[in-house]
């Protein structure tokens, strides 16, 4: 399926919940989910009760969102995270977060996944002093992702690192600002991941 092109902040008012799309635009009272937090539509102010299967699959494509990936892509991590070893839900959001374009959004390189994204494609970042240009590469501890010295005066990387201190930066990442690069501590846990997700759902839904 084609990646969503329309307007993301009907995303989290249809998901009920902010799911951070936006970069500095969330966090400011333009926000459209703080406005009108309701389902988009016309009917949208009548947010009905779900079956369970309708539970589960919001849960999905919850988190698909947030981390921005099409439906094919987000199966595929799925049976990534099926096959390993633990708990496939924890495993799964995991392998998310442990994304190299997570990974810059979260180390405040980039304002959003999306932007993340497409600056990996572009060739923006050096893992461990090597160009990483494929988004689903997966860091590990004591890697080092920095921004190439060509692109540090980028506007919205300018702009995205200095909004980083309202996002917070995880405790398994270090950032070092003004050396425009980031460590990998160690890798994220559960804990982390502050979002409201039952990640459960998501099992139960694709076990079907
Ligand atoms: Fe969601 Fe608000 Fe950000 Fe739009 S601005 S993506 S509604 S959090």
């Amino acid at each position: 399926m084609a990646r969503y092109r329309g307007s993301v902040c009907r995303l989290c008012r249809r998901e009920n919940l902010k799911l951070f799309l936006k970069g500095d635009r969330c966090y400011s009272d333009k926000c459209a989910f703080d406005r009108r937090s309701y389902a988009p539509g016309q009917h949208g102010q009548r947010r009905g009760k779900f079956s369970d299967y309708g539970v589960q699959l919001r849960e999905k494509q919850k988190v698909k969102r947030i981390y921005g990936l099409p439906e094919k892509q987000f199966r595929l991590v799925f049976q990534k995270a099926d096959r390993r070893k633990g708990i496939t839900g924890t495993n799964l959001l995991l392998l998310l977060e442990s994304r190299i374009d997570n990974v810059v959004y979260r180390l405040g390189f980039v304002n959003s996944r999306t932007q993340g994204r497409h600056f990996v494609r572009h060739n923006h970042f050096l893992v461990n002093g090597k160009k990483v240009n494929i988004p689903s590469y997966l860091i590990k501890p004591g890697d080092v992702v920095e921004i190439r010295e060509k692109s540090r005066n980028i506007k919205c990387i300018e702009d995205s690192l200095a909004a980083v201190i309202r996002r917070g930066i995880p405790q398994w990442l270090e950032l070092e600002k003004e050396n425009y690069k980031g460590t990998i501590k160690s890798l994220p846990v559960r804990e982390d991941i502050s979002m409201p997700i039952q990640e459960q759902l998501i099992v139960e839904l694709y076990s079907k």
